[in-house]
């Protein structure tokens, strides 16, 4: 029987290649100014960004812009805002990695408030967001996180007492997605794999989680299947090969989807706690801890209930990524956890230790992170069992 769950709300999804020529329109619909943010480099030097501005002001649409070059600080939210409040903006565009669509989601949600956004910050503030915002399309351009498709920000503060979590509601899931694969065409191989990597994290954690259901379960093995076929050939060709472009920003939106319905494991859990203490990419550090998490969820499982649903799950994922038919499932589960340590190698993700994340500094991140939704609950030796693998 189907035991009782919630989805919740998705964007309306403009899903194809070319399918950034329809932005002008889109904004139309919200009204004519309009506040475009993006990163700092390969878009704004790109044709595609000459000819968009060229059709908003054939449209009668006038923007202002603004940059951003990092993964976003609530004091960077809070600059942008200050700068664009007075402007009546209509609608605000974000395009870019999952950064900049995080920064551009919480702007739109700060525009209407008059107090800085760590105040609405998930286990840092203490407001309760109304979810008043102003409207808010995502372009994303890396296939990674996403966040096209979540209700959440994630801002960071990097330091010793550092932190990065969510401002999240309901209503900030984006109201609408264009999902262009032409526009991550661009991006270069480390990205690629980093990012592609944590689609594949988000995928596996979602499909994982305790808090999986039959919908979530069903896209995300959609989107595992698009990882399996596409992400090596993204990371060999990822300039020329659209077909694999395309399937792994397919497999990106789908893993916003399922992360946000069916939630996370242990490297996410992971991933918030290091990333407020190092300036590490996101995609890096859940890329690192993928295999050794991995490792040891299935281990625990092992041992502790050999019939448990994940392991059928894993089985499940292995035989989406093995050549070999017909094996058992016991062969397929070590595939898989074999498969991810040799992605990690073929990817060239980089080791935490090469950040200047060292064995001092595990307990101070089993302290703060959790096991999330994981399968099985690890314990603190456990956990640092996994980070001290990912050094
Ligand atoms: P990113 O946005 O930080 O981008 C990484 C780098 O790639 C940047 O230097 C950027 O300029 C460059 N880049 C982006 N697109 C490019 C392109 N097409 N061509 C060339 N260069 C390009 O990386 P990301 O992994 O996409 O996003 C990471 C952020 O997303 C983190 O802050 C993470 O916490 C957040 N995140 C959010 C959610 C969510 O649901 N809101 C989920 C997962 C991660």
């Amino acid at each position: 029987m189907i035991a009782p769950f919630v989805f919740a709300r998705n964007p309306a999804i403009q899903f194809g290649s070319g399918k950034i020529s329809g932005l002008p329109k889109a904004v139309k619909a919200y009204g004519r100014q309009v506040l475009i943010v993006t990163g700092a480099a390969s878009f704004i030097k790109s044709k595609t960004w000459e000819k968009l501005q060229d059709d908003f002001s054939n449209n009668g649409i006038t923007w202002d812009h603004y940059t951003i070059d990092k993964e976003p600080s609530p004091s960077l939210v809070d600059e942008c805002v200050k700068n664009f409040q007075e402007k009546n903006i209509e609608v605000v565009v974000a395009i870019g990695g999952g950064s900049v669509l995080d920064a551009g989601k919480a702007i739109s949600a700060m525009l209407r408030e008059n107090a800085s956004v760590q105040l609405f910050l998930e286990g840092v503030g203490t407001r309760t967001h109304s979810g008043n915002k102003v409207p808010f399309i995502a372009v994303p351009t890396t296939s990674g996180t996403g966040s096209e498709a979540t209700k959440n920000a994630v801002l960071s503060e990097v330091g010793e007492q550092g932190f990065k979590k969510s401002l999240r509601h309901d209503n900030f899931v984006p109201d609408l997605a264009i999902i262009d694969p032409d526009l991550t065409l661009s991006c270069p191989k480390h990205i690629t794999a980093y990012t592609g990597m944590d689609a594949f994290t988000q995928l596996l954690e979602s499909f994982l989680s305790t808090n999986a259901n039959p919908m979530t379960d069903s896209l995300a093995i959609e989107g595992l299947n698009r990882i399996s076929a596409s992400l090596v050939n993204c990371y060999e060709n990822g300039n020329t090969d659209i077909e694999a472009r395309t399937d792994m920003a397919y497999a990106s939106l789908i893993s916003g989807i399922t992360l946000a319905n069916a939630g996370l494991g242990t490297v996410h859990g992971f991933a918030s706690t290091i990333g407020g203490y190092f300036d590490i990419p996101h995609g890096v550090i859940c890329s690192a801890l993928m295999g050794p998490v991995n490792n040891i969820t299935v281990k625990s499982l092992q041992q502790k209930d050999p019939h448990h649903i994940a392991l059928q799950k894993y089985a499940k994922v292995g035989k989406m990524f093995a050549k070999e038919k017909n094996k058992s499932d016991a062969y397929y589960i070590e595939f898989i956890v074999t498969q991810i340590d040799e992605l990690t190698k073929r990817l060239e993700i980089p080791a935490l230790s090469a950040f200047n994340l060292t064995s001092k500094d595990i307990d101070r991140i089993v302290t703060g992170s959790d096991n999330k939704n994981n399968p099985v609950k690890l314990s603190p030796e456990q956990m640092a069992e996994a980070l001290e693998m990912a050094l």
